[in-house]
């Protein structure tokens, strides 16, 4: 039966997998162990995840390790970690080097059947003729000499590789007798030296598909061309066909994905490392403030375009500042160095008096969200661009706290600039009619200070079009700090918690209190309508 025979089996955005059945589905992650997983990969997660799931099927996670050269434990052992922050556990991990004899035996089948010849033709004579469809000089070579390359590449003999007979007339070029096997004698993070040689990626991907059970393999539709090709190689090894589901890639604009270009901004010391905030590492854009839940919605929404996608990074912080709106607690933070003090006559008498305060909701349209401490003393710190349209005489609100007259703003005769401000708490006024809601902040002895940090996108150019280079793109300037005063209760925040800065936005907090010295150091979360710098 179709997807469409599950009982209420909507997919939503993304097309129902073809001849899925409820219960057997299971589908694939194959990353490969010589990097750090970045949001396109998240793509791919997340919907063999989301596909799992829905079927009531199994997600395999699978670490397609057949180049010894690129690949290291420690990028296993980072992949598991972002896999676990984004949610996602798969039913089974396993690893094509799992498989090695098997493929080591499927290979000489196919060299002793005739169906694979041992090829030393150069590398690039080798493209030159599977572009212009002429044979290799080899292809017709015997058995018994192709046998006897054959043990020799397991050794570790580079000189010849195996490809398989398809058809070198093909107007598919994948079908051009591809190459499936070849020597490499660095030893492999997990197999050490017991194989001197390995299966490539269009031998790996058909036969550990079929192998493992995976019913649905999801390609990004680059490899459209290659279909043929694995369904060839399951066909002639008598494997169980594996249906394909192509899916598109997904890229972000003013943002590199590939990991030659990423490594670039690092050896540069162009960012702070692989989990750099500007990064779009999975690690990265965790630290920058994307929500998992938002990136989940946002992949899964746009699920069914196969078109490459080239996405707005504005679309996506507006639907990933919407969780926020709803969940996070609200506090109030000024700049330390432009800030300017509110003397407030009648407000608590000492500016150190941790008694004076009242118990405000943590945010004001959810109070199941709980309540909190708002310090008040009788001077308070306003934003020094606020101090600058105050009129003597007017009423304004102090958010959170109520309606002060102001009674005086004392300014430098030289610049011009507000000193000081005077007012008067008044309890009887009404919020609604100040046309002025100030945020605000009790000069108490413990407000904390914050690091606010801002960051620009590390490429200047929204699409490099074919030929730029992005080095000639590198935007000088991608991270601003300033230092703030905020509410003393942030000293409580947690690594990875978000909060709103009333007035501000949405902030992360990615250093947690370290002392009056150092203070809180909290990213900026864009929301996808301001310019962040
Ligand atoms: P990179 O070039 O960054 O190394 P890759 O495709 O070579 O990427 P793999 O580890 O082989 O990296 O990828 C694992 C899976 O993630 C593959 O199924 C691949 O198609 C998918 N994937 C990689 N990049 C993207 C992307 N930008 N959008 C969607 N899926 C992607
Ligand atoms: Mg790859
Ligand atoms: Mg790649």
């Amino acid at each position: 039966e179709e997807a469409g025979g599950l009982g209420g089996g909507d997919t939503g955005s993304c097309p129902p997998l073809e001849g899925a059945v409820e219960g057997q589905v299971v589908t694939r992650f194959p990353p490969e162990p010589s990097g750090f997983l970045h949001i396109g990969h998240a793509k791919a997660v997340l919907l063999n995840d989301f596909y799992a799931r829905h079927y009531k099927g199994k997600l395999i996670i699978r670490f397609d390790d057949t180049n010894p050269s690129k690949e290291k434990d420690e990028y296993e052992e980072s992949i598991v970690a972002d896999l676990a922050s984004l949610g996602v556990v798969g039913d089974r991990v396993t690893h094509t080097s799992d498989y090695f004899e098997d493929f080591e035996k499927m290979a000489r089948k196919l060299v002793e059947d005739g169906h694979a010849y041992m090829d030393n033709t150069p590398q690039e004579k080798m493209q030159e003729e599977r572009l212009n469809r002429q044979e290799s000089v080899n292809r017709n070579n015997s058995v018994v000499d192709n046998l006897a390359r054959f043990e020799a590449m397991l050794k570790g003999e580079k000189e010849y590789c195996m490809r398989v007979k398809i058809d070198m007339t093909s107007v598919n070029g994948t079908m051009r007798d591809p190459v499936l096997y070849r020597a490499n004698p660095q030893p492999h993070h997990r197999t050490g030296t017991k194989f001197k040689a390995y299966p490539t990626y269009d031998f790996a991907c058909p036969v550990v598909d079929s192998l493992e059970g995976v019913t649905h393999a999801l390609r990004t539709t680059e490899y459209n061309d290659r279909d043929e090709q694995y369904y060839f190689l399951q066909d002639l090894l008598g494997l169980r066909r594996v249906k394909i589901q192509s899916f598109s890639r997904m890229n972000f604009v003013q943002t590199e994905l590939s990991k030659r270009k990423l490594t670039w901004f690092v050896e540069q010391g162009l960012v702070e490392g692989w989990n750099d905030p500007r990064f779009p590492t999975i690690q990265g854009v965790l630290r920058r403030g994307v929500s998992v839940e938002a990136l989940r919605a946002f992949i899964l929404s746009q699920g069914a375009s196969r078109r490459t996608v080239l996405m707005e990074w504005d679309s996506f912080w507006s639907i990933n500042k919407k969780g926020y709106e709803h969940s996070s607690p609200r506090y109030m933070a000024v700049f330390a160095d432009s800030c300017v003090p509110l003397q407030v006559e009648n407000g608590p008498e000492s500016r150190q008096d941790a008694g004076a305060a009242i118990s405000i909701p943590l945010h004001p349209k959810r109070p199941e969200l709980g309540s909190r401490v708002l310090r008040l003393a009788n001077v308070v710190l306003l934003e020094g661009q606020d101090a600058e349209g105050l009129t003597e005489g007017e009423e304004v609100t102090l958010l959170r706290w109520g309606n002060v007259k102001i009674l005086s703003v004392e300014k430098d005769p030289a610049t011009g600039r507000v000193l000081r401000v005077r007012g008067r708490h008044n309890a009887a006024g009404d919020p609604r009619a100040t046309k002025l809601k100030l945020s605000w902040l009790a000069d108490v002895r413990d407000k904390v200070p914050v690091v606010l940090t801002e960051f620009d996108y590390l490429i200047s150019k929204k699409k490099l079009e074919e030929g730029e280079d992005f080095k000639d793109f590198i935007n000088p300037v991608t991270k601003a700090e300033s230092l703030g005063w905020a509410d003393p209760a942030l000293r409580n925040l947690k690594r990875g918690e978000v909060v709103q800065l009333e007035r501000r936005g949405f902030y992360i907090c990615d250093r947690p209190y370290m002392g009056p010295e150092k203070g809180v150091v909290l990213f900026m979360v864009p929301d996808g309508r301001s310019k962040a710098m």
